[in-house]
């Protein structure tokens, strides 16, 4: 048959692109785990020439001309057979990188690694000004990008449809809007009370005692440390080198107890979703997950509705108290559960709480989307930042550093479809488990007991496994049977945060 050699050929050339993208992803690791500093500077090199070499081969005219001749082929076959959605999910990543002229992605890439430069030296020392030039750059080539993808509605449309395949300004504006009107009384109710005393998990936590923990958890969680490891860094991600290698990194901070647990959970939860893809997608462009929005919503499934769950603590609290038997010593499971869910309006997004957290995100959307459409300036960024963020959090950040500093996103990528992810994962991890709750009742009695296979299970069944088959839009289709809705959240929120607080 002409087609079966046609795909051989395209994939024999996409598993090249595939090797040397995760050949670099192997120098990214190694760069923020074990590479002494004087390494940078040739690592930064390394890494650029492995990407321009992928992208290379990847918007060759020979993969446009494969994928054309197999469109008859790809159009035969059921929409989800895997051929199919090879060639489809290769036609949307050709497409968009083919529209962006290698010239301008060259010298995007040497503007983000000195913006990303001179962030690391700005930040600590309060000094906005020193990066405000390259941000304008920065402002101006997202722009760029834009507009090599004409017909959108709105200018971030693209830049959000890199991150959230399917998403738009005005999906995003609409659903976030739903969710600020039913957030913002929750916030208020919760603030009028006093806050809760989370001093117990702020004690010496030996370093040794909280990874063994740490990586204990992960394991009965269903991490497969055959096919991953834990290693330390200072901005904890996940990496995944191939399905058999899914990496996770994690920091600790022997003041609080917080630090390493929430944060090997969350990693965890990312690197299960690679984990769990199909072996069948090995090397090819349906593994990974399918959008910043889905991926967000397995860490944060993970963390926060099952990691900072009482039930999940009816289990794990003896034990974590025997491993800390002073530091935990007359601390009631209650108490530790207030104090890791402690609500408090808190500068910083990262440390922010499951409610106030998202209000954290419309912030830096909103500004994403002025700043793309021209009404508002990155010179008057850092004071529009300070009074938006005193009339949703009622405090005043009393630095740039702890604000429009803050964040990496804007100084190492793009201004636009940064950050509605990690609201729209949060959204989808109330979503996805209560279907996972409806199939299988028996979860939350399990989880009392430290068994989490049958929530893994279903997850690798329903998410996991299809990897980047289906986009967002679709994945929630087929999993809920409707389009996505902030209700199962909103409803997760009031529930929990209703007992805790007496709302
Ligand atoms: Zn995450």
């Amino acid at each position: 048959m002409k087609h079966e050699k046609k795909f051989a050929e395209l994939k024999t050339l996409l598993a090249e692109v595939n090797d040397l993208n995760n050949a670099a992803s192997v120098l990214g690791w190694d760069q923020a785990t074990y590479m002494p500093n004087g390494g940078a500077p040739a690592r930064g090199r390394q890494l650029a020439t492995l990407s321009k070499v992928a992208q290379e081969k990847f918007i060759d005219k020979k993969i446009g001309k494969l994928l054309d001749d197999l469109l008859p082929y790809e159009e035969s076959l059921p929409y989800d057979s895997d051929d199919a959605s090879y060639l489809r999910v290769t036609r949307h990543d050709y497409e968009r990188a083919t529209k962006i002229p290698p010239a301008f992605l060259a010298e995007y890439n040497v503007h983000a690694a000195e913006t990303y430069q001179l962030w690391t030296e700005a930040r600590p020392a309060n000094d906005f000004a020193r990066v405000r030039p390259n941000l304008e750059r920065t402002l101006d080539l997202s722009r760029q990008l834009a507009d090599f993808f004409p017909g959108y509605e709105h200018i971030a449309d693209p830049l959000i449809d890199f991150a959230d395949y399917g998403m738009k300004a005005s999906s995003v504006r609409a659903l976030f809007a739903e969710l600020r009107s039913e957030l913002v009384p929750i916030v208020k109710a919760i603030a009028s009370q006093s806050p809760a005393d989370d001093s117990c998990l702020r004690k010496h936590y030996p370093e040794a005692q909280q990874a063994e923990f740490g990586a204990r958890v992960v394991k009965e969680l269903g991490y497969d440390f055959n096919r991953g490891r834990i290693d330390k860094t200072h901005h904890p991600f996940m990496t995944s080198f191939s399905i058999g290698d899914v990496r996770i990194t994690t920091r600790v901070k022997e003041d609080f107890l917080g630090e390493l647990l929430f944060s090997n959970v969350h990693e965890a939860g990312h690197a299960m979703y690679e984990q769990g893809n199909d072996p069948a997608h090995e090397g090819t462009p349906l593994a990974g997950g399918t959008s910043a929005g889905v991926h967000e919503s397995q860490s944060r499934l993970w963390e926060n509705v099952v990691g900072r769950s009482r039930g999940f603590w009816e289990h794990y609290y003896p034990i974590l108290q025997a491993q800390f038997s002073e530091q935990l010593k007359g601390v009631p499971l209650d108490e530790f559960y207030r104090a890791i869910n402690k609500v408090e309006k808190s500068l910083i997004r990262t440390d922010a709480d499951e409610v106030t957290y998202n209000l954290h995100v419309m912030l830096r959307l909103d500004f994403e989307l002025q700043l793309l459409e021209g009404t508002l300036s990155i010179r008057d960024l850092p004071e529009a930042w300070h009074e938006r963020f005193e009339s949703d959090f009622g405090v005043v950040p009393p630095n740039d550093s702890d604000g429009v500093l803050q964040d990496v996103h804007w100084y190492g990528g793009v201004i636009g479809g940064a950050f509605q992810g990690y609201t729209l994962g949060n959204v989808m991890s109330a979503l996805f488990y209560e279907e996972a709750l409806k199939a299988h009742p028996e979860i939350p009695s399990e989880m009392k007991q430290g068994k989490f296979a049958t929530l893994h299970g279903w997850l690798v069944q329903n998410i996991y496994r299809h990897g980047r088959k289906y986009t967002a839009p679709e994945l929630v289709k087929k999993v809920t049977g409707a389009d996505l809705t902030i209700k199962p959240y909103i409803q997760y929120l009031k529930t929990k945060y209703g007992e805790l607080y007496s709302l």
